[in-house]
Order: structure tokens, then C-alpha cells, then sequence
């Protein structure tokens, strides 16, 4: 016995790591500031000074299963504070991101979901798919929708032929998300064991969508109050916009099983069409905050190609949904059928790709929250870290 230690430095995880976002890792010296000043982290086991070292060395698989990752909400109060300039929030946001792609399914998805060149192929498919959708159905009669009065999506796309294209891209999936999420939960469960002091699973998913409803962690963050504010509206917004594309979807069923109800496309005053406009003004205001702040805050935090993405393809969604009307309304033919053409493109990265790209949070945290609360994290949890 020599008494040393061996450690399995994995160094293209670093790698990974500073190119996505966490390029300063290196310059911590762990003297502990940011997890002093850290408004989220439990008392016991606090984060991320122990991530800021583990990721030195490359602890690939003690990191992808760290359920810490998750409970910073990525305020910077810790960047802000670091002697070093070592980011430590960036860190935390690289690795759930290398999370995401280490559990996400297909890999190959989410890799190149962290490169232009993987982007551009995404972006490809719905583009070639969508395009050679619309010309089979109307090369027929010359593209009649072009110049057919009032301006009707319908005609270009009837509502059956998107949910063909939609459906099985939502169904994809939402297969790829649940074999992703089963394997980090397999991964927390490892690392984090149950403990008498966890709430039962109902509770645990009482309490954590709770949390995620009333953003009571982002409220606590002291750096960047206003992300509280900038997060919510563009949560609620998408909820909003969720909740109105599935009831336009239904009204039209209903219609054509008979049904008496409105018509779509739906009038300007209609509660549905009130919903979505201003679910819309709250994700794209939301979008805005977020970006002006990131902007503002560039030189002290910096966004990976990866988050870019992210916010790009948010925005994108809801202008060319703004758009959309906009054109409709003002009887634009081309601009209006060619922007809901970019939509639908838009829509379809964000929709099949969701498990794989930063879109992926949307399962992660929850999941993660809800084991923290049910593993007892969130009052005291004992293990070799
Ligand atoms: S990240 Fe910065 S504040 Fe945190 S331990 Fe390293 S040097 Fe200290
Ligand atoms: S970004 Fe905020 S929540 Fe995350 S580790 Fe730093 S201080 Fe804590």
C-alpha cells in the first residue's frame, strides 16, 4: 500500500468544457469565494467549488451524475465574486450542457447540436422535408394558395398534413427524452442513494414543480435579479403558446368532426387568439431581458454556441409566429406563406431536437429537482464525493 490516490483525469471532458463555455476553468485555485457567496447551495456539501474541481480533473462520470448542476440556477453571483475570473457560473452551465449530451439519445444529435456544421444539417432536414412536403402538394395547381384570397396557411399546408410532419416529430421525441432521463436518474440514484430525510415522490413533485412555477430560487439570486423576471416571462409565455397551438389544433378536429365552433383561422378577439398574443409578447419580451442582460454582462459571462442556439431558435419561433400574423393581416402572400414556411422549420428543430439541445433543461431540471427533494438533498445528503 503506497497510500496513493489514482485519479481518471478525462482530459477531452476539459476540453469539451472549455470550448463550451467554460474556457477559464483553469485559473481557479479553489479558494472557495463563489460557494460562500452562493444563494442557492445547501449548507452541507455546498457547490461549485467541488464542481470547479472535479471538472479540473476531468471527473467525467462523477460530474454527469452531479445533481448540484442543477439547483444553481445560473444568478453569477458566483463569477461576479471569483478572484480569479474562473467563471464559475459558466462552469456549472458547460456542464449541464456536457450532461445533457452524455446522457441525451441520440448522442449524435446533441453533439452536433454544439457546432455550426451540426447546426446547419439540423436545420436541413426540416428545411428539405417541409420544402418538398409543400411543392408535392400544390405543384399540382400551379402554387394556387399564392394568389388565393383572404391569406389561408391551410391551403399551403392543410392542419392534418402539419400534425402528419408534427406528431411523429414530438413522438421522437419524447422517446429520445424518456431514454435519456431514465439513464441520469440511473445516474443520480448511483451517486445520491435515497436517504431517510427525502420527502416521499408525490411530495417531491408537488414541491419541485412548485418551485419551478413560482421561480423561488431564481428570486434569490443577487447579481442578476431581473433573470427572475426575464425567466418567468419567457416560461409562462411558451406554456401560453403550448396551450393555444393544441387548442387551435383541437377546435379545428372538433370542426371537422361536426362540431359546432369556430372556424380557424381565428378571429383577432377570440380568448384562444388573446392567449397566444400575448403569450407571445411575454416569451419574446422574456427573450429580450435575457439577451439585453447577457450582452450587458459579456465580458464577466460568456454564452456557448450552444445557448446561442437556444435563444436564437426561441426567438426565431416567436417572430416568425408575430410575423405570420403580421403578414396575414396586411395581405403580404409571398412574405406571409414564406415566414410561416421559416416557422414550421423553426418549430421543427425546436420540437424534435428538444431532448438534445439546451431545450433539454426542460427535462433535466425538473427530474433533478424532483430527486434532490426526494433523495433529501435539499436538508442533508452524505456521500464520497
Ligand atoms: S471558482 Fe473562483 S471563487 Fe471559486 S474556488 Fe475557484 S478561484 Fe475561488
Ligand atoms: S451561478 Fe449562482 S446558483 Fe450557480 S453556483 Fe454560481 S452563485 Fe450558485
Amino acid at each position: 500500500m503506497t497510500g496513493r490516490v489514482t485519479v481518471n483525469a478525462d482530459l477531452s471532458f476539459v476540453e469539451g468544457l472549455m470550448q463550451h463555455g467554460g474556457a477559464d476553468l483553469k485559473t481557479c485555485y479553489q479558494c472557495s469565494t463563489c460557494t460562500v457567496v452562493c444563494p442557492l447551495t445547501p449548507d452541507e456539501l455546498p457547490f461549485p467549488r467541488k464542481e470547479m474541481l472535479s471538472a479540473q480533473w476531468g471527473l467525467r462520470d462523477k460530474l454527469v451524475k452531479n445533481m448540484d448542476l442543477w439547483l444553481c440556477h445560473n444568478c453569477n453571483d458566483c463569477t461576479e465574486q471569483c478572484p480569479r475570473g474562473a467563471k464559475p457560473g459558466d462552469v456549472m452551465a458547460a456542464l449541464r450542457s456536457q450532461t445533457i449530451e452524455h446522457f441525451s439519445y441520440p448522442a449524435v444529435i446533441s453533439r452536433a447540436a454544439k457546432t455550426l456544421n451540426g447546426n446547419a444539417v439540423l436545420f436541413l432536414i426540416p428545411m428539405v422535408l417541409i420544402a418538398v412536403v409543400i411543392t408535392l402538394l400544390n405543384i399540382g395547381d400551379g402554387f394556387a394558395f399564392l394568389s388565393a384570397k383572404p391569406i389561408v396557411y391551410a391551403n399551403m399546408l392543410s392542419v392534418s398534413i402539419v400534425d402528419m410532419l408534427f406528431v411523429p416529430a414530438g413522438l421522437f421525441a419524447a422517446f429520445n427524452a424518456y431514454k435519456g432521463l431514465s439513464n441520469f436518474i440511473g445516474g443520480l440514484k448511483a451517486q445520491y442513494p435515497p436517504t431517510d430525510g427525502g420527502e416521499s415522490l408525490p411530495a417531491a413533485v408537488r414541491g419541485a414543480v412548485k418551485d419551478v412555477l413560482s421561480h423561488i430560487e431564481f428570486k434569490k439570486c443577487g447579481t442578476n435579479k431581473s433573470r427572475n423576471v426575464a425567466h418567468m416571462l419567457m416560461m409562462y409565455g411558451f406554456i401560453g403558446l403550448f396551450i393555444t397551438t393544441n387548442a387551435v389544433m383541437i377546435l379545428h378536429y372538433l370542426k371537422e368532426f361536426g362540431f359546432d365552433v369556430q372556424e380557424t383561422p381565428l378571429p383577432f378577439f377570440h380568448p384562444v387568439k388573446i392567449l397566444a398574443n400575448v403569450s407571445a409578447l411575454a416569451a419574446f419580451s422574456g427573450i429580450y431581458f435575457i439577451v439585453r442582460e447577457r450582452v450587458k454582462n459579456s465580458a464577466t459571462s460568456v454564452l456557448s454556441l450552444f445557448d446561442w442556439m437556444f435563444i436564437g431558435n426561441m426567438f426565431l419561433v416567436i417572430m416568425t409566429g408575430i410575423l405570420c400574423q403580421v403578414f396575414r393581416v396586411s395581405d403580404q402572400a409571398n412574405l406571409a406563406f414564406f415566414t410561416y414556411y421559416i416557422h414550421l422549420v423553426m418549430v421543427f428543430y425546436m420540437v424534435a431536437y428538444a431532448s438534445q439541445t439546451k431545450f433539454g433543461h426542460i427535462f433535466y431540471r425538473p427530474a433533478a429537482l424532483i430527486y434532490a427533494r426526494y433523495s433529501g438533498r435539499n436538508k442533508e445528503i452524505i456521500r464520497d464525493l
